[in-house]
């Protein structure tokens, strides 16, 4: 069986969801005790973090391009970075390593155009919303990315940093969240985007009027498939 190299941390809350749903998938397709080869970094997020709010994107490209090094190394076959956030720097890990990098916005994009959806809303970190890197991969594809008002940028950015990353789920910023959403759904976006891999503990089972894109479910779904394949 192929090895699948995590690149996590990022924070660990998702990359658990990444661990479960990854050997769940691998179970359901061969059956019985059969669980997924991975290899794992996880990295302290705190460094990270730092790294983003200083603007320091060439440094954490490097940092994360090394980790990417050590997983092909210890055997990885291919390579999820699991965030959204840091494909800002993709392109330092697919430069150095000969292994596929399977690219969360490229797995989430094919979902979206599966449904044959036109226009999308995304949340996601001010990172991703706000910069080109992560919607125009989208957009590449012919999907228009639509993105909530500032003020509700912020609020989608500030309850990321100070509580999914920290596996605190609150009843208001759900209801925050699902008000987002619906200004989204009232500016004719026909999907919402969850752009952002702890998203999904929020939001990810409330029942909204167009589908929902989980971008933790759907990269670790694109590594299975890519063992399968
Ligand atoms: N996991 C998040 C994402 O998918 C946010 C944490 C980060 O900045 O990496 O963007």
């Amino acid at each position: 069986m192929k090895t699948i190299g995590l690149l996590g941390g990022m924070s660990w809350e998702s990359t658990d969801l990444y661990y479960q749903q990854i050997n769940k998938l691998i179970q359901a397709n061969y059956g019985q005790l059969h669980s997924a080869q991975m290899v794992i970094i996880s990295v302290n997020f705190a460094e990270i973090e730092k790294l983003q709010h200083h603007g320091l994107w060439h440094e954490a490209g490097e940092y994360l391009k090394e980790k990417a090094i050590q997983l092909e190394n210890a055997g990885a076959d291919c390579i999820l970075l699991c965030t959204n956030t840091m494909h800002k720097v993709a392109s330092y890990i697919e430069d150095s390593i000969s292994i596929p990098f399977i690219h969360i916005a490229d797995a989430t994009a094919k979902a979206i155009q599966q449904q044959n959806i036109q226009k999308i809303g995304l949340l996601g970190t001010a990172f991703t919303m706000e910069q080109d890197f992560y919607k125009n991969r989208i957009e590449e594809v012919g999907i228009q990315v639509i993105i909530p008002k500032a003020e509700s940028r912020k609020i989608v950015h500030d309850i990321i940093y100070e509580e999914l990353c920290l596996g605190v789920i609150k009843q208001k910023s759900q209801q925050k969240y699902m008000e987002i959403v619906e200004e989204l759904i009232a500016l004719g976006a026909e999907g919402i985007i969850l752009g952002c891999t702890e998203i999904c503990m929020l939001i990810g089972n409330q029942q909204f009027s167009v589908p929902l894109f989980d971008t933790t479910s759907i990269h670790a779904k694109s590594a299975v498939d890519f063992v399968i394949e």
